[in-house]
């Protein structure tokens, strides 16, 4: 078979013209007009007339071989119409079950001084058969593509190359035969191996950045994560990762350096990063919003609905065709972003601080997906954004997120510090309370061990404290002190008489007659055990002590105690001591002379006060 090759005389004559290069100039912009505005240009490329890298888009001529059947020899001649002309300069053909041919002329390859290669710039392609033919004769068949080992390339490289060199016949045609599930990308050009590197340079800087970028989120976050312990941050670097995997694998660096074996495990990898993305994504979302308790019902069986959705599409991956994956498995990442945007508005909207950034996170990614899926899926040509567009909205997007955490931890922690505080403050007034409880049940059970349970006066143990002190000042102060002892008269009588109950009232009623006489509050009465009765009188000489001694005798005497229709009446016997202390360890000595002078009472025919105004023992003071 041969094609047409018409080379492009009147470049070369018009050089020798004195306005060549004018007219040369001049086709050249004609060339770029026409690049604009979709024209068709000539068929035959020469190799004098070339840029580097020149961009081939209309320079080939396309036939879709729809039931893939042919083969270079059952080809439709070369001036067959039925070859078209790529003329709008087209280089995303869609998803097609077609194979497509492109065929094109090249000529004057003598004048190469360098090599140069015809470049099938997209990584993805399934099967790729170069075919180099001169005089119809095939010099050379290349096969490759991403279905054959990555070593089936001629030159190790991420995208499809054809060396062309000085040594080949001067004119050439180059036929290329494509067919693969994914996306039919056919953007073909012309680059010297100088070119290619240095246009490559840019590209692997971006990527060295990209994935730089996304190593020191994830290291950043991972040691936020090893210090906060927040298991939300697994998902976020789960995330991360599946982002990278996914890139690693779209871009063709996994199939030229991690599995470069079989094409057939690329593909396979490709569709898993794909398909694993969006349930990383998922995930994620239903974790940073804590979906499963904040969440509506509705949101979180929609969520499970798209995570089941995805695991069919990856447990899909070892059954079904590479098309149909991919195509399942794209149209739910772009429900997966509609989610991920929906969820963050709607929990942004319903008072969820940290949600906000989210949202707008997923908004971004929203876009430059959108873009992408439109450039894949052939809706629009493509251009450096839309084909970055993935990698570009994913930087975006995971550090929005990022911020997004930072937010979420501040509200976190915003709320654990009022309720810490919260918790202090009721920590506080507990403590006051029960403070204030202890108190009073410590100022009752003080009372109750102070308090004779049957009169209500102070008993004997607190008496004996209180006069300790008392006497120890009226020593210290040199003031005279006044003690007095009390003894109901015959009370076993009374007792034998109206019985042991009325004679506790009896006893109640002395005390209160008792308390009734003595109003100076610095006087202090203590029942002192069975019927007798201690009073103590601060400041007290023995003749105002025995006035008094005699009020309570005789107030005694004058109470009637009632009981049921009898009347009972009670006298009592006093004792009294009252002096100025001498030496401060007397106190027992004054209790013991009061108890003698009661003593004396009693054996003076009772109901009569005695009162001693010295020590016996001592003899004087
Ligand atoms: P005297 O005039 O010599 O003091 O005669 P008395 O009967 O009062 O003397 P005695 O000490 O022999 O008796 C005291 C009685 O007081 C004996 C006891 O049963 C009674 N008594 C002691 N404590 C109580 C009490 O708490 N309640 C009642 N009802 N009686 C008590
Ligand atoms: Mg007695
Ligand atoms: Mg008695």
């Amino acid at each position: 078979m041969r094609m047409p090759s018409v080379s492009v005389s009147q470049h070369n004559q018009s050089r020798s013209h004195p306005f060549g290069m004018l007219i040369l100039y001049c086709l050249w912009i004609c060339s770029l007009i026409g690049l604009l505005s979709g024209a068709a240009s000539a068929d035959t490329l020469s190799f004098s007339a070339i840029q580097d890298p020149e961009n081939l888009a209309r320079r080939y001529h396309l036939w879709e071989d729809v039931d893939r059947t042919a083969t270079l020899e059952t080809l439709p001649p070369a001036d067959s119409a039925e070859w078209q002309h790529n003329s709008a300069g087209l280089t995303n053909f869609g998803l097609t079950h077609s194979a497509y041919w492109l065929r094109l002329s090249l000529s004057d390859l003598k004048q190469l001084r360098s090599e140069v290669y015809i470049r099938l710039n997209y990584p993805h392609l399934d099967e790729i058969d170069f075919y180099l033919l001169s005089d119809g004769q095939v010099l050379k068949h290349l096969a490759t593509g991403d279905t054959r080992p990555f070593a089936s390339r001629e030159t190790q490289h991420r995208t499809y190359l054809l060396p062309l060199s000085a040594d080949m016949p001067d004119s050439i045609d180059v036929v290329i035969r494509v067919a693969s599930q994914g996306p039919m990308m056919l953007p073909l050009d012309l680059v010297s191996q100088v070119s290619l590197l240095k246009s490559e340079r840019p590209l692997y800087t971006w990527f060295g950045v990209y994935f730089g970028v996304l190593a020191m989120v994830f290291l950043y976050n991972l040691l936020i994560y090893l210090s906060v312990r927040d298991n939300g941050y697994l998902y976020y670097l789960g995330y991360v990762a599946a982002v990278a995997a996914l890139q690693i694998s779209l871009n063709g660096f996994g199939f030229q350096y991690i599995w470069p074996a079989s094409g057939t495990l690329n593909n396979t990898m490709i569709l898993l990063t794909t398909g694993f993305l969006p349930v990383a994504a998922i995930t994620f979302v239903m974790k940073f919003i804590n979906l499963s308790k904040v969440g509506d019902r509705g949101d979180n069986i929609l969520s499970w609905l798209l995570l089941s959705s995805f695991g069919l599409v990856l447990l899909g991956v070892f059954v079904s065709s590479y098309g149909t994956i991919l195509k399942l498995a794209q149209a739910l990442s772009a429900a997966a972003v509609v989610y991920g945007f929906y969820i963050g508005v709607k929990y942004w909207w319903r008072g969820l601080k940290a949600a906000r950034t989210f949202a707008l996170a997923w908004f971004v990614y929203l876009i430059f997906i959108a873009q992408f899926l439109l450039d894949v899926s052939g809706v629009i040509q493509p251009s450096i954004l839309s084909s970055h567009g993935l990698e570009i909205g994913s930087l975006f997007e995971i550090a929005l997120l990022s911020l997004a955490f930072a937010d979420r931890l501040n509200a976190e922690k915003e709320l654990r510090l009022n309720a810490q505080l919260e918790l202090n403050q009721n920590l506080d007034n507990l403590v006051r309370e029960r403070t204030k409880e202890l108190e009073q049940a410590y100022q009752k059970l003080k009372e109750i061990s102070n308090t004779d349970g049957l009169t209500g006066l102070c008993n004997r143990r607190h008496f004996d404290e209180l006069y300790l002190l008392e006497f120890q000042r009226a020593y210290r102060d040199q003031i005279p002190i006044a003690l007095m002892m009390l003894d109901v008269d015959h009370f076993k009588r009374i007792n034998d008489t109206y019985g042991h109950f009325v004679g506790d009232i009896c006893l109640k009623q002395v005390a209160d007659v008792l308390q009734n006489v003595l109003r100076r509050p610095s006087d202090l009465v203590a029942r002192y055990g069975g019927e007798e009765f201690i009073v103590l009188l601060p400041a007290t000489a023995p003749q105002e002590a025995h006035l008094i001694a005699e009020s309570i005798r005789a107030a005694i005497e004058a109470h009637i105690v009632l009981d049921r229709q009898q009347t009972i009446q009670l006298t009592v016997s006093i004792g009294v001591m009252s002096a100025c202390p001498s030496a401060r360890d007397q106190h027992k000595m004054f209790q013991k002379q009061a108890d003698t002078m009661l003593y004396q009472a009693k054996h003076g025919g009772r109901n009569q006060v005695k009162v001693a105004d010295r020590l016996e023992v001592e003899g004087s003071i």
